[in-house]
């Protein structure tokens, strides 16, 4: 099992050396994001020890859950599930460093008053919905950037930059299209030159789309099967409201 994800880690690891190459663009430039939904704490080690750092969750449970035993193995703890309002002072007490699924202003404007009583900052990403399924959480591409203004009101919330899932299909030109709307949803933003906003990181890709989305720009990559292997949940667990 330990050789398993060290080889499949070494594997992704291959992907994204090779795609950075193809695009012409230096390894520096793409962090790797293990996505650890329903990975015991073990095996999340395991990956760990071999030097990764990034590591996130989608539910606040399973952070909490996994919390204790994964203390003293450093790593840094991004969020990519949909958060709700009411888990948010839960969600602060597992040093969470950025919120990559901010997705509304009711969300933003919650986390800042809690942040504000806490007296802490917290880095975000906007999650936008760039494949225009109704099934997946993320602000509508055109009214990414009216949200973002209203985030940067609140001086609690750093934006870093954008997030988005692309369409599962098996054509590569219809996800990379989600890509590229994403790379033009910041591009716009970044001529604004807003205060309070930065939009240096895009993170996209997954196991499957991982090559499309380092040509198009990714500066996050997200990855669960391809090196812990498959799921027993389907994603629409995760993702879709209705089937809680
Ligand atoms: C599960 C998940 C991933 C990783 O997906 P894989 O296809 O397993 O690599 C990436 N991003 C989000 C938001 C996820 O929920």
């Amino acid at each position: 099992m330990e050789n398993e994800i060290i080889k499949n880690l070494n594997h992704v690891l291959k992907r994204i050396e090779t795609a950075c190459v193809h695009s012409n663009r230096p390894l520096s430039d793409v962090k790797l994001l293990l996505a650890t939904k329903t990975v015991p704490a073990e095996r999340i080690k395991i990956a760990l020890s071999t030097g990764q750092t990034l590591i996130a969750e989608n539910k606040v449970q399973e952070l909490k859950e996994k919390y204790e035993a994964l203390k003293t193995t450093p790593h840094i703890n991004h969020f990519i599930g949909h958060l709700q309002t009411n888990k948010i002072k839960d969600i602060l007490k597992y040093d969470v460093s950025c919120i990559q699924s901010l997705d509304r202003i009711e969300l933003a404007t919650k986390l800042h008053q809690r942040l504000q009583l806490e007296n802490k900052t917290l880095e975000v990403l906007i999650q936008v919905n760039t494949s225009n399924e109704e099934s997946k959480f993320g602000v509508h591409p055109e009214k990414a950037l009216e949200l973002v203004k209203q985030v940067a009101q609140l001086d609690t919330l750093k934006i870093k930059g954008l997030m988005t899932i692309g369409l599962f299909s098996a054509e590569t030109e219809k996800v990379r299209a989600c890509f590229r709307l994403l790379k033009n949803t910041q591009q716009q933003i970044n001529a604004l030159h807003l205060s309070n906003v930065e939009m240096k990181e895009l993170s996209m890709g997954m196991s499957n789309d991982l090559e499309t989305a380092i040509e198009e720009g990714s500066t996050i990559i997200r990855i669960g099967t391809a090196i812990f292997g498959q799921r027993i949940y389907p994603d629409s667990y995760y993702w879709d409201e209705t089937k809680k």
